[in-house]
């Protein structure tokens, strides 16, 4: 495994490395389920491809290089990995997390896990001194996401692990906004690293997949033992898949990154509307923050317009390059609403305590041209 070099070099070279019996440069789709034992129990390393496969390792062993942790894990999804993480814990344990939270986690947290004795309190992450009083001697796993969806907020990973840490708890953060390219949550003082590899990772919103990293080799065996005890592993095909996304990742997290500030900047400038949602802007709240723990401010964005509800539905159905559609992190550009889409679930009085109106919509920026991307955000506002 090479995991030296700067994080673009690692992109391409981390746990690949040329087939051993062809010479393939590009790592085998190794579409096998079981593997030839020269004796019993003696094998290469790989029995079943429920506990082991080779794709699946070289994809593993690059997303730990890409975090900067010494154990990765891939799942069938990122609703899977983050439920192999709640696995690892009793009943009886809590977890503290994050209000602002991706629907499904959400979900899984609370008519999933909840069912089996586990308890999650929701507070605001970005103010240490309400996670500090949520901590109980009950916890066990602090349950971070920064950036937020849709509303951008961003939580002090260094300074809420201290704390956690002081108090024994251990903390996850689901890393999927800003991909290890934008920010290194392990370096920060992070013990696990969550990823949806649905969104960035795999980029082109053709695979789904989920990952977990860490340094600490107890929670690497906890996980792992769950990985192949629950068995929501990804097929060899969808592991190569997102080991071609990661690749260019570097690449793509630059143009993303550098695409939604100039669409932010346009936006914030414009006459029909009234906020723009994006931590590279120096009006965001969390900007100076972004800035300390992130390389750049990342793809997402999110705004309201001034004319509201109707106008905001109106909107979303007259673009024509962006597409309506749910989901984030590929190529291409998406709209959506939130509202009436991703954070339907949600009850309205509860998504307007948090800020998240009935007039917002959200851009996943894709990697156009940005001239492109805001003659067609143009067209749509004046056609709303
Ligand atoms: C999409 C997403 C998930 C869930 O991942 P799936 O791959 O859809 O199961 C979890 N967290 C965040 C932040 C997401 O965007």
């Amino acid at each position: 495994m090479n995991t030296k070099g700067k994080f673009a070099t690692r992109a391409v070279h981390a746990g690949q490395k040329p087939d051993p019996s062809t010479g393939a440069v590009m790592t085998p789709v190794y579409l096998t389920s079981t593997y030839v034992q020269e004796a019993p129990g003696v094998h290469k390393g790989f029995e079943y491809s429920r506990t082991q496969n080779p794709t699946r390792k070289a994809l593993e062993e690059n997303l730990a290089a890409l975090e900067g942790g010494d154990y990765g894990l891939c799942f069938a999804s990122g609703m899977a990995a983050i439920s192999a993480v709640i696995s690892t814990l009793n009943s009886g344990d809590h977890v503290v997390s994050g209000n602002d939270l991706y629907g499904g986690t959400y979900r899984v947290f609370t008519k999933v896990f909840e069912r089996f004795g586990i308890s999650f309190d929701f507070v605001d992450t970005t103010d240490a001194e309400a996670v500090s009083q949520a901590l109980t001697p009950k916890t066990k796993l602090l349950w971070l996401e920064t950036p937020t969806n849709p509303l951008l907020n961003i939580t002090d990973i260094a300074e809420i692990s201290k704390l956690a840490h002081e108090k024994n708890v251990a903390v996850a953060v689901d890393n999927t906004f800003a991909t290890p390219y934008l920010q290194e949550p392990l370096s920060l003082g992070a013990d696990l690293v969550v990823h949806s590899s649905t969104k960035y990772i795999g980029g082109h919103s053709d695979v789904v997949g989920g990952a977990v990293i860490t340094s600490d080799k107890s929670w690497h065996e906890r996980l792992k033992f769950i990985q192949n005890s629950v068995g929501a592993v990804p097929g060899p095909m969808d592991c190569f898949l997102l080991l071609r996304g990661t690749k260019t990742l570097a690449l793509r997290m630059e143009r993303h990154s550098e695409n939604a500030l100039k669409i932010a900047r346009f936006l914030s400038n414009h006459s029909q509307v009234s906020k723009v949602y994006y931590p590279g802007l120096e009006s965001h709240p969390g900007h100076a923050l972004a800035k300390k723990q992130m390389r750049a401010f990342g793809g997402m964005i999110s705004f309201e317009l001034k004319a509201g509800f109707e106008a905001a539905k109106k909107m979303a159905s007259q673009m024509k390059v962006f597409s309506l559609a749910e989901s984030l992190g590929g190529v291409e550009s998406l709209i959506g609403h939130p509202a009436t889409m991703t954070h339907a679930a949600i009850p309205r009085e509860e998504r307007l305590k948090r800020g998240l109106t009935d007039g917002l919509i959200r851009l996943s920026i894709g990697i156009e041209d940005a001239e492109d991307l805001t003659a067609d955000l143009e067209q749509a506002i004046l056609n709303s």
